[in-house]
């Protein structure tokens, strides 16, 4: 379901400079003139092109390997079965995070998201003293809400803990509301228990989690703190 035809993604020569970007965009432009040739002479416009030509076979959409999208996390990738690549926010607008909680360790939570046999992953794992890994990047799609719409608009968050035990650690709250703050500020999403929803409350889920003992109104004021502290206000 999420086999990538070109293999893993492209090296890193095309990630370097804006130059190398813009010599790369220019590039694929070109391809898909090729490829997309009928639909060209109909005259759709560039920017739809620029939009879609990571669509076509073989053609992946540029990379830093590496590089994370909250400068708080540390990167480890999920196994490409576990997430879809996509090009949001063009294709799908990004409208919500959805909490989760793992039911399990950390370390855990990391190998199964490395499992190809898993066929779930989350974008940022947040651990109980605060560290954060990311593992897919917030323009693919991760498998995680159970919910193909809900995965297609949302970020998710795992939070290392189990619904059963109250004890979530503050400094991990506030890790993940920066990390919320951040995402809501990126993609223009309120912060409100309508766009920050935990799994449970995602159409259709059969998960319970983040569970009862998730202080939703704690953690809906760290996130405007960090927002506001973010804007500089
Ligand atoms: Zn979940």
């Amino acid at each position: 379901m999420t086999t990538k035809p070109g293999g893993p993604a492209r090296g890193p020569g095309q990630s370097g400079g804006s130059g190398a970007q813009t010599q790369g965009i220019g590039r694929r432009t070109a391809v898909i003139a090729g490829g997309l040739g009928v639909l060209a002479a109909a005259g759709l416009a560039m920017e739809e092109l620029r939009r879609v030509w990571w669509r076509l076979p073989g053609i992946d959409k540029p990379r830093t390997p590496g590089a994370v999208d909250f400068s708080g996390a540390a990167w480890t990738a999920a196994s490409p079965a576990n997430w879809r690549r996509a090009d949001r926010p063009d294709d799908y607008a990004i409208d919500r995070v959805v909490i989760h909680v793992t039911q399990g360790s950390y370390r855990s939570a990391v190998r199964a998201f490395q499992d190809p046999q898993h066929r779930a992953s989350a974008h940022y794992l947040v651990g109980r003293d605060g560290h954060i890994t990311q593992f897919v990047r917030e323009l693919d799609v991760a498998f995680h809400a159970g919910n193909r719409g809900y995965n297609e608009r949302s970020v998710g968050i795992e939070h290392e803990g189990y619904v059963t035990d109250p004890s979530f650690p503050d400094v991990m709250y506030r890790a993940s509301a920066r990390l919320t703050a951040r995402i809501c500020g990126r993609y223009d999403i309120p912060v409100d228990r309508t766009h920050i929803i935990g799994h449970s409350e995602v159409p259709g889920a059969d998960h319970t989690d983040p569970g009862p003992h998730w202080d939703w109104d704690h953690y809906l004021r760290l996130v405007r703190q960090a927002a506001d502290a973010a804007r500089g206000d």
